[in-house]
């Protein structure tokens, strides 16, 4: 058994600025930081338009309140007020912060960080490092975490949350290098474990995006919060799914159908291309179903819309969006300066998750906190996002909130003694979870499993949802389900065991898509990124509360928790 003070699962921008916290709070505490990766191969990494707070240096009547209410406005009022304070007030320090720690933003003329448009945001906030400021700030804050000797397990997956009595005491995880099994034993466990677009068939998420951490929460017991909102971003390249970042939008590009015309003034004509990313999805897919998509030879009646950068010049395109235009032209061979790009809804972030306090306590039920157990990032739901994220609030919720978390974790670990455990009990499992596996003679192979299901989710709880055909997709998840014992592994061996990899993370991705189907069946309402059209309007007198979802192998339960409203009443939420 290896002893930390603290364990951190997850080496993106939320664990990592956790971590540093941790260590400038306390230099003596054992910190340590696993990941399935390499850290700074963290999702963070791909991050490209920006971060989101009121500087002011482009636009000097910004306020944190007028961040706070777009935020809001753009969650559909389900985000909770206290959260979102927190979240606009600390924004500027927390870049300032991160710029002293040798993060390059681009810059103003006068040498002041730059700041752009963002969908959904009134003022121009977005402090950004070209298209690629997940890349600038990850980096540096895993410099950081090596400058002060914190502990990192690299390539480590870990399997399970070892809870007992109400506590988190560690965890039990994997050595892809060597197939070895560690428990760690902690006073506090953080999970800081990112996102699950892996459970639709067309992401602009990475390969580790699989919602391991929700699903190990959940098969620990506990609950996860407002999992049915689910964020497309409504320019994924089509047919590929990889973002095209709203920083291009932000920069002054159309959205255009097969008519050539701005589709946007029919749906959000105060904002046009720069409304929130529930509504812009929604009417692309309007369009195409419409009949005004596009198809490959360019005629009307296709699957996408296009999103055209010509009207901006080669020069700015390649100056402040160098990144999209690379990977338009090295994906489909478009070259954005002078052709259209093909783009649709791709899924893109997970609003839901862990609930947790605005001090990253995970919270056991409405009214209870579990002892000992943190999360923060996009893993966690506190909730600044509620049903519909604004662009570049997500960075900065990593940023804000990881270092909240990472404070807390360090006042609370202080005079704490190392919890009791029976790590060889522990260990038992794992390899017998392991080895069940290797043993199992099944007729099918992951990938075809793991195919059908990413299918069955996308076409069962997309944008647009009805309960009947959520509930064929639950059934169909289900028969799914039963194969999963029916899973061949052709690799059996100790050393860099991917397919072994895979099918753990398989195992999530099922009790994440069933936590997401049921959450959406039972929500009958629309609000922010859940559109049911069978329920179109917002329902705030029945809905206007956090769903809260228990996972059992008999079922799912389904409660509430309050949402937190002290500063912006609920008012009809029109562009
Ligand atoms: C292409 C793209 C562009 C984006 N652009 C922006 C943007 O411009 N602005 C913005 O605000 N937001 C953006 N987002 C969203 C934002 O980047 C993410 O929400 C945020 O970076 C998530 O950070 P995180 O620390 O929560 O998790 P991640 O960065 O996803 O890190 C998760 C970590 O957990 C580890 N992990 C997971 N499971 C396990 C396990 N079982 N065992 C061990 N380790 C595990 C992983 O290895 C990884 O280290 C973008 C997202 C994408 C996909």
């Amino acid at each position: 058994m290896i002893d930390h003070d603290v364990i951190i699962v997850g080496g993106g921008l939320a664990g990592s600025r956790a971590a540093l916290e941790i260590v400038r709070t306390n230099p003596s505490l054992s910190i340590a930081v696993v990941a399935k990766t390499h850290p700074i191969r963290s999702h963070s990494v791909a991050a490209q338009g920006g971060m989101a707070a009121s500087l002011k240096n482009v636009d000097d009547t910004d306020s944190w309140e007028a961040h706070a209410f777009d935020t809001v406005k753009g969650s559909d009022y389900l985000a909770d007020q206290d959260a979102v304070a927190i979240l606009t007030q600390e924004a500027p320090d927390v870049v300032i912060d991160l710029e002293h720690m040798g993060v390059l933003f681009s810059r103003l003329a006068d040498g002041r960080i730059a700041q752009r448009a963002f969908g959904g945001h009134s003022h121009n906030r977005t402090c950004y490092a070209a298209d690629k400021t997940g890349h600038a700030i990850l980096h540096e804050l895993i410099c950081n975490l090596m400058k002060y000797g914190v502990k990192i397990y690299e390539e480590w997956y870990v399997m399970r949350l070892i809870l007992e009595d109400g506590q988190a005491k560690g965890v039990v995880m994997y050595h892809l290098l060597s197939g070895h099994i560690e428990v760690v034993r902690a006073k506090a466990v953080m999970f800081a474990t990112g996102g699950y677009g892996r459970v639709y068939n067309t992401t602009s998420n990475d390969y580790a995006s699989t919602g391991d951490g929700l699903a190990m929460t959940a098969m620990a017991g506990l609950p996860l919060e407002d999992m049915e909102f689910v964020q497309f971003h409504p320019t994924g390249l089509y047919p590929v799914g990889v973002l095209i970042s709203e920083a291009v939008r932000g920069e002054g590009a159309y959205l255009i159908n097969s008519d050539g015309d701005r589709f946007m003034a029919n749906y959000a004509p105060s904002r046009m291309e720069l409304a929130p990313r529930d509504i812009t999805s929604r009417a692309i897919v309007s369009e195409v179903r419409a009949g005004r998509g596009v198809k490959p030879d360019g005629s009307p009646g296709g699957p996408y819309v296009y999103l055209d950068l010509r009207h901006m010049g080669k020069e700015k395109i390649m100056s402040r969006v160098p990144f999209c235009w690379e990977e338009a032209h090295r994906l489909v061979g478009v070259d954005a300066v002078t052709e259209p790009m093909p783009v649709r809804p791709t899924v893109h972030y997970c609003m839901g998750g862990i609930p947790v306090n605005t001090d990253g306590r995970v919270r056991a039920s409405a009214d209870e906190l579990v002892d000992g157990f943190f999360a923060a990032g996009e893993t966690s739901c506190v909730s600044v996002h509620g049903a519909n994220r604004l662009g570049s609030n997500s960075l900065l919720e990593c940023v804000v909130y990881g270092r909240r978390t990472g404070a807390s974790i360090a006042k609370f670990v202080q005079g704490r003694k190392a919890p009791d455990l029976n790590a060889d009990h522990y260990i038992t499992e794992a390899q017998a979870q392991i080895q069940g596996l290797f043993n199992q003679s099944g007729q099918y192979r992951i990938h075809e499993i793991r195919q059908a299901y990413q299918d069955c989710m996308t076409e069962h709880c997309g944008v647009f949802r009805t309960d009947e055909v959520m509930q064929a997709g639950l059934l169909q998840l289900r028969e799914l389900q039963q194969k999963y014992s029916q899973i061949r592994l052709d690799d059996r061996g100790t050393s860099w065991n991917t397919e072994l990899i895979e099918a753990l993370e398989l195992r999530s991705l099922f009790v994440v898509g069933e936590m997401i189907l049921f959450s959406a069946i039972n929500r009958k309402e629309s609000r922010g990124s859940h559109f049911r059209e069978d329920y179109q309007q917002r329902d705030d007198a029945a809905f206007l509360k956090h769903t809260l979802a228990y996972y059992s192998a008999a079922g799912i339960d389904i409660n509430y928790l309050p949402v937190v409203i002290n500063q912006f009443e609920p008012q009809e939420r029109k562009y």
